[in-house]
């Protein structure tokens, strides 16, 4: 077995045997040195750089089956009922990954080697997957092209589809044969194809129906695979193919109906056969590559290069269901699994590396054998719906393909380095924002101390200018003034004279004579002095009043001076306003780097969270069953066990301080709450950290947000904390105690989101766990509660209830064995009974599992034996304790119905064997 495994690892084998990584095994240098063949290729060869399984990838991994998924668009169902849900899958085509969502804030990454959105068109799926196989066919090598995926996500859609209606919707075998038939001169090279079912380990041929149990035959020497049985047709031109393929598809349709089958649990296989001729030397080369061709072996030129292609469209993925519901026994279920599950078994075995690969398990093993031998060529296209209803189903199938991918953890890396760049990125700006916001407050403060100073030295120098000129007018004035009386004091002192000795003053002898003369002539004078004494008075008061002018002109400068300052003051307080808005804007700032501070811890969290993960191993299975709180909560106590590596937790609280993260779930900036409670219930879900957050008044804080809360997501998201926290006995009582039933039934009522419902599902059933809380919780209404969430539809939901249940039930049946309660079950009294038997049997194996351990624990009692009768319980658990997957849950039953002496007697009065 081990040569079979060797073949069969494809371009590892090259690697083991030589003990080197040399790839060049993977593409023998003889490929394209038929000049006329490379000319002629030259046209084909322009696929995609990063397409599948071509040789010159950058990947560096020789030989590995490519893998690429495709995720078919909404149709007008899931348009309808979907609609107020997100797809479960997003893809991220840059990056080639793909996000499946756990629940509403967590998802698992991916990477494949190529990611085909919704939007992908026919033509660009066909260059990426099977363009390169084509090529490889050409060259002489085998290659293959495999859809797999749920029934109705798209395969046969990709590979089948002969899109003459609309020629864009061509699928991967027209196209192919496109190529193929381009590529090579039908003069003298030949291309032939077959066309087969492969139906419960049956081979039938989809172009002579008769002809309906093929064998395969394989060459002991070479390991080729051949159907020598099956119908072989001489393709002469496209229109034949497609014709051909056509009437293929009406054959498996009318042996379908015969067999009373449905096409999805069948393979179709299509072979195409391209044979043409080469030039010898590359023949030799070939024959040093190791090619098993035996015209290879003649070395004489011409020989014939043979190749072949095979396409297969797979059975559909999912599950099919044992119980026989569809028509068939355990036998023929058993069959139709088997080829799928054997492909299944043959990947995991190559992906492990494993020794022993079991090809020979089935037919379609057998069958594709070779197409995965040293020199072929092999794509594999993953189909996956959007729905997040058939989230099992497709996460399962992403394993496969992941699996497929036989993959190299270089995912880690990658992960951690951009982790790391963006929160460096993000504190870089952080600081920036600092440091910006600071050099912007020092910027204002000087200009408002400036713009201060200039107010001041105006204002005082307009004082100064004021009282100065005042001084010099005061002084002219003055001057003046003593200059007037001066002269007054002088034509006062000339008329003394004149009238003590007027004869010596020749201006005054006409006047004294005049005066003689006329006896009146010295009064007449004294007249005239006085009227020029009023004239020179009226003067001064003129010039007094130009004074007083001037004064006012200075009073009004000094009040427009005034008025600057006043300007100058509003301008001063206008700043002043801009100061305290700059301080509000720091503020919000400071609100956004709390944002980004909370992003922050979120996102290394995450990045933590990953790099943990991909520690633990890259082949991490989807717990498909499993609830992802409980896996949420119990990851790290698997870790806990490995390496002394310090958890990302502590670094999170050394970071950043416990502290600090509950004071933002009050803050005021609801996305920073968001953030805040976001990070606090990733927190909770660490149970190292669980004791610490209740101590620092987390828990108050959450059920608080509860309280105050009217955002779903906070709803969702505390529940899911407080669901965490509820983990612990301690937390359970204070939980109680801080009234938690009642907050969280309130929640209930207000939710709309299932996964809200299931958070708070999620943690009464943890509180329902706790021995010393039975009697509170119902009283509080927590039963009635959990039975109320029943509403919403969602089987998550349903499983959290019916787990809750359980755990009510078990801590019920250990007080009454203990002798602590008498009396029926309080979960009958609550009238859950007619819940339970209604999903005893329900199709979702997580609600069944609990409802079915509920049944065993309440029957474990005598006091419920009459209620459960009545009730229809007896039956369930009768079949539970026949047809139970689980051997504990059937024995158990069977335990518990033995045990039971008015169980016994109903079921002697039934005749129900036992
Ligand atoms: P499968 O073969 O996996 O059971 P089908 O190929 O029959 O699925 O596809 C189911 C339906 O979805 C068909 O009606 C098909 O036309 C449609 N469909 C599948 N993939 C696409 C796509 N990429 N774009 C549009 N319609 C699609
Ligand atoms: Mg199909």
């Amino acid at each position: 077995m081990a040569t079979t495994a060797s073949v069969y690892r494809n371009g590892n084998y090259s690697r083991n045997s030589l003990g080197t990584n040399n790839n060049k095994v993977e593409r023998p240098p003889s490929v394209n040195s038929n000049p006329k063949n490379s000319l002629k290729s030259k046209s084909l060869r322009k696929s995609a750089p990063a397409a599948l399984g071509a040789a010159k990838d950058d990947t560096g991994v020789p030989g590995r089956v490519r893998v690429a998924v495709r995720l078919r668009p909404r149709n007008a169902e899931e348009r309808v009922a979907d609609a107020d849900f997100p797809d479960c899958v997003e893809l991220q085509p840059e990056v080639k990954r793909l996000k499946l969502r756990k629940n509403n804030w967590d998802s698992d990454t991916y990477e494949f080697d190529e990611l085909l959105t919704e939007f992908a068109s026919q033509k660009r799926v066909y260059e990426v997957v099977a363009k390169p196989v084509v090529e490889s066919v050409l060259d002489g090598y085998n290659g293959t092209v495999m859809a797999y995926g749920q029934t109705g996500t798209g395969k046969t859609y990709t590979l089948g589809q002969l899109g003459e209606e609309d020629t864009a919707a061509r699928g991967i075998m027209v196209r192919a044969m496109e190529d193929i038939l381009a590529d090579v001169s039908l003069e003298t090279n030949s291309v032939s194809m077959s066309y087969l079912q492969l139906y419960m380990e049956t081979i039938q041929d989809l172009l002579n129906p008769t002809n309906d149990n093929i064998s395969i035959v394989e060459d002991p020497k070479s390991g080729d695979v051949s159907l020598p049985g099956a119908t072989l047709v001489e393709i002469r031109n496209q229109q034949s193919f497609v014709d051909l393929l056509r009437l293929g598809e009406a054959h498996r349709f009318a042996a379908n109906t015969k067999l009373n089958a449905e096409s999805s649990r069948s393979h179709a296989i299509l072979m195409v056969h391209v044979k043409r001729s080469v030039r010898g030397r590359d023949s030799v080369l070939s024959s040093e590559n190791g090619d098993n061709s035996p015209m290879v072996k003649s070395l004489k030129p011409p020989i014939v290069r043979k190749g072949k292609l095979v396409i297969v469209d797979l059975a559909g993925s999912e599950r099919i269901d044992k119980s026989g519901s569809e028509g068939h026994t355990l036998e023929e279920a058993k069959s139709i699994n088997l080829s799928l599950s054997a492909l299944g078994k043959c990947i995991n075995a190559l992906a492990e590396n494993s020794a022993h690969v079991p090809v020979r398990d089935s037919k379609l093993t057998r069958l594709l054998r070779d197409s995965f031998g040293g020199t072929a060529r092999t794509s594999l296209v993953i189909t996956i719906g959007p729905s997040p209803r058939h989230r099992g189903e497709t996460a399962s199938t992403i394993m496969f393909g992941q699996r497929a991918m036989k993959v190299e953890n270089m995912l880690k890396l990658k992960e951690e380095f951009d982790y790391k760049s963006l929160s460096r990125r993000l504190d870089q700006q952080l600081d920036k924002f600092i440091a910006e916001h600071e050099r912007q407050q020092k910027a204002f403060e000087d200009e408002i101390k400036r713009v201060t100073m200039e107010a001041q030295n105006q204002i005082s120098e307009s004082e100064r200018n004021y009282a100065d000129a005042l001084e010099k007018d005061k002084t002219n004035y003055q001057k003046e003034y003593m200059e007037s009386i001066k002269k007054l004091e002088d034509k006062w002192m000339m008329n003394q004279q004149k009238h003590a000795g007027g004869e010596n003053i020749p201006g005054l002898k006409e006047e004294s004579s005049n005066a003689i003369s006329n006896g009146k002539g010295s009064r007449v004078a004294n007249m005239e002095e006085l009227a020029e004494m009023k004239k020179k008075l009226q003067k001064e008061t003129l010039l007094r009043k130009a004074a007083e002018g001037e004064v006012n002109i200075l009073k009004s400068q000094l009040a427009g001076l005034k008025k600057s300052e006043a300007l100058a003051k509003s301008d001063v307080s206008k700043l002043q306003k801009m100061l305290e808005d700059e301080a509000c804007q720091k503020e919000k700032l400071e609100g956004e780097i709390a944002t980004l501070q909370s992003q922050l811890l979120q996102i290394s969290f995450e990045a933590d969270e990953t790099a943990r993960r991909i520690d633990k191993g890259g082949s991490e299975e989807v717990l498909g069953g499993l609830d992802s709180l409980m896996l949420q909560v119990r990851q790290p106590q698997i870790n806990d066990s490995g390496n002394g590596e310090k958890a990302p937790i502590a670094k999170l609280f050394e970071q950043v301080g416990l502290q600090k993260i509950l004071s933002l779930l009050e803050a005021e900036d609801a996305d920073v709450r968001i953030h805040a409670v976001k990070v606090v219930a990733n927190l909770a879900a660490e149970e190292t950290n669980q004791e610490k957050i209740v101590e620092a008044g987390g828990l108050k804080s959450l059920l608080l947000l509860l309280r105050s809360s009217e955002d779903e997501t906070i709803y969702r998201v505390a529940a899911g904390a407080i669901a965490n926290l509820a983990m612990n006995e301690t937390n359970q009582e204070l939980i109680m105690a801080q009234g938690g039933i009642h907050l969280l039934s309130m929640t209930a009522g207000n939710a709309k989101d299932p996964q809200t419902f299931r958070m708070i599902a999620g943690a009464i059933a943890n509180l329902c766990g706790n021995d010393k809380l039975q009697m509170k919780l119902r009283s509080e209404g927590g039963i009635k509660a959990l039975l109320g969430m029943v509403r919403c539809r969602h089987p998550d939901v349903l499983a959290q209830v019916a787990r809750g249940i359980a755990n009510f039930a078990k801590c019920e049946s250990r007080a009454s064995t203990q002798g602590n309660k008498t009396g029926r079950s309080l979960l009958i009294e609550d009238g859950v009974l007619p819940w339970i038997v209604q999903n005893a049997n329900n199709e979702a194996s997580p609600i069944r599992r609990h409802i079915e351990l509920a049944l065993c624990h309440l029957a474990q009692h005598e006091v419920n034996a009459k209620d459960m009768i009545s009730g229809g319980a007896l039956r369930e658990l009768v079949r539970v304790s026949r047809d139970c997957s689980r051997e504990d849950t059937r024995t158990l039953a069977h335990r518990t119905l033995t045990s039971s002496p008015t169980f016994q007697a109903e079921m002697r009065r039934l005749r129900i064997d036992h």
